[in-house]
């Protein structure tokens, strides 16, 4: 038993440090008022927190967590073009880059990232979204395109539920699909790849896309089906929208995993 004196001085204590915890810039609101400009922005704390979780936020494997610009091992130009066109995107992210040609300005918006295995793909998109989300405060999203596949086939009973699912994941604004073609080529696969990257084109939301696979060898597998409501196949509407609104990015190396 402890006395009652003495138990509100221990709390009391505990009150202190919960104190020396809270944010001195907003006191734990996490929000700053400008007086000047009569606007609230987020405290760098809020931030910080977000950073903390980011394992969960942009859904990374644990290994991933790290994953920085300044840690990807650059073995030749490939890989330097890759690092800094990734760079450059999140440094003017929400807006796009974009090419004229004949009059036409294209933004660029899907990055279509190809190479063998282990050069480091994966590596790097991961740093892109760890990077926006520490320093701009935005949180993108990854998925591997087999778990993605995978928890959509999980939900085929529900229609509500498979709905509901593949709407959260194509309407992020920042989506990273990885490993795309290594999963078994099948109807539903095509349909799904279809369907996410012409969503996700048509309301132009930033997407990264990793793959073994060549943009044509992509769109040869999509080219065998066609689309019942028109006569083009998936392959040629794809390769339209890749065309526009896709940036390539060929990575070269040796498998950094079997060295
Ligand atoms: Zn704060």
């Amino acid at each position: 038993m402890i006395e009652k004196k003495v138990f509100e001085e221990i709390l009391s204590k505990v009150k202190i440090i919960k104190n020396d915890e809270t944010c001195p810039i907003c006191g734990g609101l996490e929000w700053i008022y400008d007086r000047e400009k009569k606007y609230y922005y987020r405290c760098k704390c809020f931030y910080e927190k977000l950073y903390k979780n980011r394992v969960q936020i942009l859904n990374i494997p644990k290994k991933y967590k790290n994953a920085s610009f300044s840690s990807y091992k650059v073995n030749n130009l490939s890989q330097l073009a890759f690092l800094e066109i990734l760079k450059e995107y999140a440094l003017i992210y929400p807006f796009f880059p974009f090419v004229v040609r004949e009059n036409w300005v294209y933004e660029k918006y899907i990055l279509y990232i190809y190479g063998k295995t282990g050069v480091g793909k994966t590596y790097l998109s991961i740093a892109f979204l760890n990077y926006l989300l520490k320093e701009k405060g935005i949180s993108g999203y990854f998925i591997s395109f087999r778990e993605f596949v995978e928890e959509l086939k999980n939900r085929l009973l529900d229609k509500d539920e498979f709905k509901a699912y593949f709407q959260n994941i194509k309407t992020k604004s920042i989506l990273v699909l990885d490993d795309v073609g290594a999963e078994r080529d099948t109807e539903f696969v095509r349909n799904v790849l279809f369907e996410i990257l012409d969503y996700r084109y048509n309301n132009k939301l930033l997407t990264l896309i990793t793959t073994n696979l060549s943009p044509r060898a992509l769109i040869e597998r999509l080219s065998s089906y066609n689309n019942p409501s028109e006569d083009t196949s998936l392959g040629d509407r794809l390769y339209s929208r890749l065309c526009e609104a896709g940036e390539f990015i060929y990575v070269e190396g040796k498998d950094e995993r079997k060295l």
